[in-house]
């Protein structure tokens, strides 16, 4: 199953990394964390999995994720690369060698780990859950599952659990290089959303804040989110994509995430009101967004790879030189460099959209 996150950066990655792999390094490039903020029950795990493509994670109408799961995608080699092979699976930080095939497992090993350190009892807790999903299909990017914002304490919570949780929302987003996902329902005012007050906070700029509107299937009759994702509420930045993610009954129903992607289009495509804003409107949409600001980032972070690669070049030739010794590796250095500077100027004019493959037959 390929997810819709990062299927357009996948391949431009894989080529730097094949460049890196020939100069004998592996020092790629560091793509930003993607974390979810906003109240409890507004669909950020929703969210995630659908960005994922896997169903893996604890959801519902209560208190579900009540610990950090930093979740780590990691790109395997397709058939032939031995270990692994084609096969989706993960593993946890807590359980090393483990491999998890059965994603309904994995999500039990989930809901069990977060008892462990945070009881039965809706207790939250900021230690992390840490997962790894292996998988020839992701791209190599670590995405962040928070607990939701919630004003009342109940069950063992503290009667801080609102501060606690702040707290510990806002240590993951207000790192820099982080990319937030403002998560807010349609069916409440986006005034009083928790998910941009936050956001707001920690990156008032809007630099790095995407506003998710979920739950657009159950809005209020006769209101719909058109201005909502215009920006004609509250302006963003980088904008608002509307999305419907399955609802409690088709997590009962266990409907599957394919399916759910298929009723969201129809369920665009079947209300005049979003038909002039299709681009901001369904999780691809959401995914394109996040792989076009993962392009912009790789883009920023080229020129200091491509000195850190001639910089590398010039001390291996260096070495052979000392040696007295003309040896194939000097040659292949300005050959590598070559390529990987071609790759860059196809690269931007793939970013400014000029062409929209990557040449690869140079
Ligand atoms: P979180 O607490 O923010 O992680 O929210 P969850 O992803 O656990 O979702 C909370 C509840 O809302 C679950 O029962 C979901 O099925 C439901 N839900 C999430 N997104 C949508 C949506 O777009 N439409 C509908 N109808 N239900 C949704
Ligand atoms: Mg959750």
């Amino acid at each position: 199953v390929a997810a819709p996150l990062g299927n357009s950066v996948i391949p431009i990655v894989n080529k730097l990394q094949d460049i890196f792999a020939q100069l004998g390094s592996h020092s790629t490039i560091e793509l930003p964390q993607v974390a979810v903020v906003g109240s409890q029950s507004s669909g950020k795990s929703s969210v995630l999995e659908a960005l994922v493509g896997r169903d893996f994670l604890p959801r519902g109408n209560d208190i579900c994720t009540r610990r950090p799961l930093v979740l780590q995608l990691l790109q395997t080699k397709r058939k032939g690369g031995g270990d692994g092979g084609d096969e989706e699976y993960g593993e946890f930080l807590h359980l090393p060698g483990k491999r998890f095939f059965d994603f309904s497992q994995i999500r039990r090993e989930i809901q069990a780990e977060t008892e462990r350190e945070a009881g039965g009892n809706k207790g939250v807790s900021d230690k992390q859950i840490r997962l790894k999903i292996f998988s020839p299909n992701v791209l190599d990017i670590t995405l962040v599952d928070l607990p939701g914002l919630t004003k009342v304490p109940v069950g063992d919570q503290p009667s801080d659990i609102e501060a606690r949780i702040r707290t510990m929302i806002m240590s993951y987003i207000k790192v820099p290089s982080c990319l937030i996902l403002a998560v807010t329902p349609a069916n409440s005012d986006l005034a009083n959303s928790d998910a941009l007050q936050m956001a707001g906070m920690a990156d008032p700029d809007g630099h790095r804040t995407i506003g998710v509107i979920t739950k657009l299937d159950i809005m209020d009759r006769g209101t719909d989110a058109r201005n909502l994702l215009l920006g004609k509420v509250i302006p963003l930045r980088l904008g608002y994509i509307g999305v419907v993610n399955r609802s409690q009954e088709d997590i009962l129903l266990n409907r599957s995430i394919k399916d759910a992607l298929i009723e969201e289009e129809k369920f665009f495509r079947s209300r005049p009101v979003y038909n002039g804003i299709a681009d901001r409107c369904g999780v691809p949409q959401l995914a394109k967004k996040l792989n076009q600001i993962l392009v912009q980032h790789i883009k920023s972070v080229l020129p200091g790879l491509k000195s850190r690669i001639a910089s590398a070049l010039t001390s291996v030739a260096k070495e052979y030189a000392s040696y007295g010794d003309v040896t194939e590796k000097n040659a292949l250095g300005p050959v590598l460099l070559n390529i990987l500077s071609k790759y860059a100027e196809a690269f931007s004019s793939m970013v400014e959209g000029k062409n929209h493959e990557m040449s690869t037959s140079e």
